[in-house]
């Protein structure tokens, strides 16, 4: 890995709105502060665009909207491509930005450049793969050509977490597609868009066909562009109640919509599961991100046999966790993103103490600079806790207990999202039935990680709409058209 000077990075890292292929000031001049949450110092000013502003930017994804769904779609993923090797050969920089504005460590942020931009590798080679069909109709007097056009100008919102892979899952099939698009990232960390859409201006992207506009202003700006008859399509990632209203607000333009929402992940161990794995599954399903992942593992449902020697063995492997500034040598835990979060998790710990879990490790916020939470882990965590009912978003591995399959399902399905489920056992016809049952749209089964770039992400329940990767998530992006013609015999 090459050093980055974080100092030169951030010079680097454009600051305006990104328009109709300039870069410009808000019209107002406004600007906001983006902060490192393990320091709270400030590392960048953005422009804080207004609600004309999220409309100019609008109105060039419409200007542009029309020659972008006529270029080639080898064109359009040779562009995707010559992204996805500038990516990776930036892969540094683009991870040393993400641990500044967001926190996670930098090995992390490593993991984060490989994935986000494995999605332009992917939809750059679906571009030339979208495809039709011709049939004769059954009554032999018609032939149907069943065609596939881009939806036209979408409306990308993304959440501070996985600030690149975020917008490159949505991006790159949008471009694929031959969508144009506004993209809006949050507030908390809009560095890495800012640096990754300067990328596309390099690689040739033509103008128009993504437009950037950060804002601290999300509701009147996003109101505005979402309101707007030439826009066909809202693409969301976020918390469910934001989702929700966006839902709501869409359904008066009939708009296209796929929503990533909010998850509440249970992660079965039986007791016939491969501990070992099973431990290794719980690390990376709970504390990948700093537990700050819609696939967080959010309940640890674990078969009252084993129960205790998995807490034992999480506990063990949660005090060897260094926390830390993310761009140290060494830190396996960073910052949570803010204060909010801080409160968030403590007082759902507080809360399952309060009815009765114990508390093995961890379980307070740390004093001093940054906004740092203590890896915990508690355990006998009665139910109706808060913490098995809404998403922790932190580094807090909460355990309950069940007695037989039924009633893991039971608990598993026990809540309004579904987004993933992971489940540890050695049992094949255990594993299929969970398949079945479980009501989640995505399941590890036997690994603690589920994101890829070539499969469908998304959730059912309150969890969302839409998948996102795979080849599905060019799918979202693109109309059917039907045509009948006669019979040319006839
Ligand atoms: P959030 O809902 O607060 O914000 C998400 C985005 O929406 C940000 O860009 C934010 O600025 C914007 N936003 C906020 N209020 C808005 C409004 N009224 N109108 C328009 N835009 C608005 O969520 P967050 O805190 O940034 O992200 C964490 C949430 O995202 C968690 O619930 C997590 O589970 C979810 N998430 C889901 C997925 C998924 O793929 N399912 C992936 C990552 C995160």
């Amino acid at each position: 890995m090459t050093v980055i000077d974080e100092k030169k990075l951030l010079e680097r890292v454009p600051t305006g709105l990104f328009i109709g292929g300039q870069w410009r000031q808000a019209a107002s001049g406004k600007t906001f502060e983006v902060r490192d949450p393990s320091t709270n110092a400030v590392l960048a000013s953005v422009a804080d665009a207004s609600v004309d502003d999220g409309l100019a930017a609008l109105d060039a994804a419409v200007d542009a909207a029309h020659e972008w769904a006529t270029t080639p779609p080898r064109v359009r993923g040779e562009l995707l491509r010559r992204a996805f090797e500038l990516v990776v050969e930036r892969h540094d920089e683009f991870a040393m930005l993400m641990t500044l504005e967001m926190g996670k460590p930098l090995a992390e942020s490593d993991g984060e450049v490989t994935y986000g931009a494995e999605f332009l590798r992917w939809f750059g080679e679906e571009a030339a793969r979208i495809t039709g069909r011709y049939g004769v109709n059954p009554e032999g007097t018609g032939r149907t050509i069943v065609s596939q056009h881009p939806v036209g100008p979408c409306f990308l919102i993304t959440p501070w977490n996985f600030p690149l892979a975020m917008a490159t899952r949505k991006i790159g099939p949008a471009l694929a597609a031959g969508c144009t698009v506004v993209v809006k990232p949050a507030s908390l960390t809009p560095l890495t868009t800012l640096h990754f859409v300067a990328l596309l201006h390099e690689v040739g992207l033509p103008a128009g066909v993504v437009n950037v506009v950060t804002t601290r202003s999300s509701g009147p700006v996003s109101d505005a562009i979402i309101a707007d008859p030439r826009l066909r399509k809202l693409s969301f990632t976020g918390s469910t109640p934001v989702g929700r209203s966006l839902l709501a607000k869409a359904a008066r333009g009939i708009l296209r919509t796929s929503m990533e929402l909010g998850g509440n992940a249970p992660f079965l161990v039986f007791d016939d599961a491969d501990l070992d794995a099973a431990v290794e599954g719980a690390m990376k399903a709970k504390f990948r991100n700093i537990g700050q992942a819609c696939t967080a593992a959010n309940r640890f449902i674990v078969h009252a046999s084993v129960a205790e020697e998995f807490a034992r063995r999480v506990t063990e492997k949660v005090q060897e966790f260094t926390v830390g500034r993310g761009t140290e040598e060494g830190v396996t835990i960073g910052p949570l993103i803010n204060q909010d979060a801080i409160e968030k998790a403590d007082s759902l710990v507080k809360d399952a103490v309060s009815r009765g879990a114990r508390v093995l490790v961890g379980g307070s916020a740390i004093e001093g600079e940054g906004t740092f939470y203590e890896p915990t882990v508690v355990t006998d965590v009665a139910a109706g806790s808060s913490i098995l009912t809404e998403e922790i978003f932190g580094p807090v591995l909460s355990i309950v207990t069940f007695d037989d399959e039924d009633e893991a399902v039971r608990i598993a399905n026990d809540t309004e999202y579904g987004l993933v489920a992971y489940a540890f056992t050695r049992d094949l016809a255990r594993g299929q039935r969970l398949i079945e049952r479980l009501q989640t749209g995505m399941l590890g089964l036997n690994v603690g990680v589920v994101s890829n770039a070539a499969a469908p992400f998304g959730g059912v329940k309150q969890s969302g709409l839409g998948r996102e990767g795979g080849f599905e998530g060019i799918h979202e992006y693109l109309e059917t058209r039907y045509t009948m013609t006669p019979d040319p015999f006839a």
